[in-house]
């Protein structure tokens, strides 16, 4: 009796190991999500368990890669110095529907910077702050296309 429990054990973990090797999830996580669908490990269920975790993943990737895309294609480069600009939902602009970000190099900083250039182009003064890429039609989400 002990010996067939070692060697469904044996079985088992063998499977385990290939399963986090073809997954790339840790060994707890397999357990987990196993748990969760087929209760308990079974080994005629190999096959069917496998595609359970491949679908798993894959469905993880493909929703890492679009909040990626998100990420990075939501907000143009900053304006003030135009390095890469990331999405922040905590500076949207209530009443401008501005989408918000903050600089990866200047921070909240180039954001006001930037905030402030908007509210003196608005008024028809001269920007205070020197911006690059001035491509209206890319990056002033608050002008409309024409
Ligand atoms: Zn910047």
């Amino acid at each position: 009796m002990a010996d067939s429990n070692d060697r469904i054990n044996e079985t088992k973990e063998s499977w385990l190991k290939s399963a986090t090797l073809q997954t790339g999830f840790s060994r707890e996580r397999v357990i987990e999500l196993l748990q969760e669908k087929f209760q308990k490990f079974h080994i005629g269920k190999a096959p069917e368990m496998m595609m359970f975790l491949m679908d798993v993943r894959d469905h993880e990737e493909t929703q890492a890669m679009l909040e990626k895309q998100d990420r990075l294609k939501q907000v143009p480069d900053c304006p003030i110095c135009g390095a890469l600009a990331i999405r922040d939902t905590r500076w949207d602009g209530r009443h401008t529907k501005t989408k918000g970000w903050t600089c990866t190099k200047g921070g909240l900083d180039h954001w006001m910077q930037w905030r402030a250039n908007n509210i003196r182009r608005k008024q028809g003064l001269d920007i205070l702050y020197p911006e690059v890429n001035r491509d209206d039609s890319t990056s002033d989400p608050e002008k409309l296309p024409a």
